[in-house]
């Protein structure tokens, strides 16, 4: 199998000012094609380390995608590092030459006499126009020793010039490059909630296993468990027909802890079941800040969800959300049942079929043997389903864990309807 590495080129992206989206994209495209990539390399805007990358790529890859580095300054040196890579002089183009002249004519503007550098390509190699940008890219076969060519693609590091040059030219000439018939490599995502990821890859003993065909790869993001089948096979459809048997072991294996596909997130899928049932919600928050909220005014219609009130302190639960005083002289407002009662004076201000409440965040345990809790509830018309889960987890992904953990309890309340425990019938 044909395998590929990705270089991208630029001071901005070794020194973390800038994310290195290039990579990711062309990696994203060259799957399409059936090529694995292997390597991502960034290198900074030095000729010698930028040297040493081409030529290390070209002993471990068959295709490399350069990015970045063709511009017309001193600091762009992809085009001298790659003609002194591997010995070929730069000769000058006239045809890209006039190309580029004339693009600066067209802004009614002198080409800079550095912009010369620009129509240099190194010996034997093809050019790949630009057609909106400068900058042409390059397109270099070099011959090795035991293996076929390795083939080198310097693209500009523009997002939108490299994208439309890798259309235009580099994909097809890739797809003529690949021996045999194509091959193509699909993803499927399958998302869960309510389970760590070991416990899932428990529960899926056999499937994430090291070349297993398809594959099913495991990723955590914030609480969100996504599994990830990719199938590699002669036609899209083929790829769709080898998932389908892994998939629905995954469905079958996990039950309600898959929620959704692809790139769905919790509140989408909550979206959903509201305006299948007709329902209408609204949200009560005091540790999510908003974020439920927030996510939910993305996801939901202006009919399903009507709002949410958030509060940060006793006085506003009570002020604002008319929880009664004398339930916060017998309860903490780390309870359930204050949770409980936001919910219900929720439901009642918005005049909602559901609401959804999510209590305060408890301040820092006092010992390891006294857990803390949060709290939240889903007001019904009929009853309150209070839920608590214990706030053990990394500071950094409390609000999203806890907000997803609310939302969880609604989808699942909106699919089942059956709810374990009330509070009051
Ligand atoms: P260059 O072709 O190196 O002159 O890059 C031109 C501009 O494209 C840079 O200033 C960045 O804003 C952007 N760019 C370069 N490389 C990347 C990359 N790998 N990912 C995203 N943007 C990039
Ligand atoms: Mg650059």
């Amino acid at each position: 199998m044909i395998t590929a590495e990705v270089i991208a080129v630029g001071d901005e992206l070794t020194s973390g000012e800038r994310l290195d989206t290039n990579s990711q994209w062309i990696s994203q495209r060259l799957a399409e094609l059936g090529v694995r990539t292997l390597f991502h390399t960034t290198v900074g805007d030095e000729l010698e380390a930028t040297v040493r990358v081409f030529r290390a790529a070209g002993e471990r890859a068959d295709v490399i995608v350069v990015t970045g580095g063709l511009g017309p300054t001193a600091d762009d040196l992809t085009r001298e590092a790659l003609a002194a890579a591997f010995d070929r002089p730069l000769v000058r183009d006239e045809a890209a030459l006039s190309h580029i002249r004339s693009l600066f004519n067209r802004r009614g503007r002198e080409m800079p006499e550095r912009n010369v550098v620009q129509a240099m390509f190194p010996r034997g190699s093809r050019i790949i126009p630009n057609a909106h940008g400068t900058a042409p890219g390059i397109d270099l076969e070099i011959v090795r020793a035991v293996r076929s060519p390795a083939r080198y693609f310097c693209l500009p590091g523009v997002p939108a010039e490299m994208k439309e040059m890798w259309r235009e030219t580099v994909a097809p000439a890739i797809l003529d490059a690949l021996p045999g018939p194509a091959r193509v490599i699909r993803h499927y995502c399958l998302r869960c909630f309510g389970a760590g990821e070991s416990h899932i890859e428990q529960m899926l003993p056999d499937l994430i296993r090291r070349g297993r065909q398809p594959s099913v790869g495991i990723t955590a993001h914030q609480a969100t468990i996504t599994l990830r089948v990719t199938a590699e096979g002669e036609s899209e459809e083929a790829c769709r027909r080898l998932m389908q048997p892994t998939l629905e072991t995954i469905r079958r294996s996990l039950g309600d802890l898959v929620y959704g596909e692809q790139d769905e997130e919790l509140q989408h899928v909550v979206a959903r079941g509201l305006s299948r049932a007709g329902k209408t919600l609204a949200v009560a928050e005091w540790g999510t800040g908003g974020l439920v909220t927030h996510w939910l005014s993305d996801a939901c219609g202006d009919h399903s969800f009507l709002g949410g009130t958030v509060i940060r302190n006793r006085n506003a639960l009570c002020e604002t959300l008319q929880v009664s005083r004398e339930l916060l002289e017998s309860r903490s407002e780390y309870s359930c049942e204050v949770a409980a009662a936001m919910a219900e004076r929720c439901r009642e201000q918005f005049g909602a079929d559901l609401a959804l409440a999510v209590g305060p965040f408890p301040p820092p345990a006092a010992s390891a043997e006294t857990p803390s809790e949060t709290h939240f509830a889903l007001a019904t018309a009929d009853a309150v389903f209070p839920e608590t889960s214990p706030f053990t987890f990394h500071p950094d992904i409390l609000q999203a864990r806890t907000a997803k953990q609310a939302l969880n309890a609604l989808r699942l309340y909106l699919a089942t309807r059956t709810p374990m425990d009330s509070l009051t019938a």
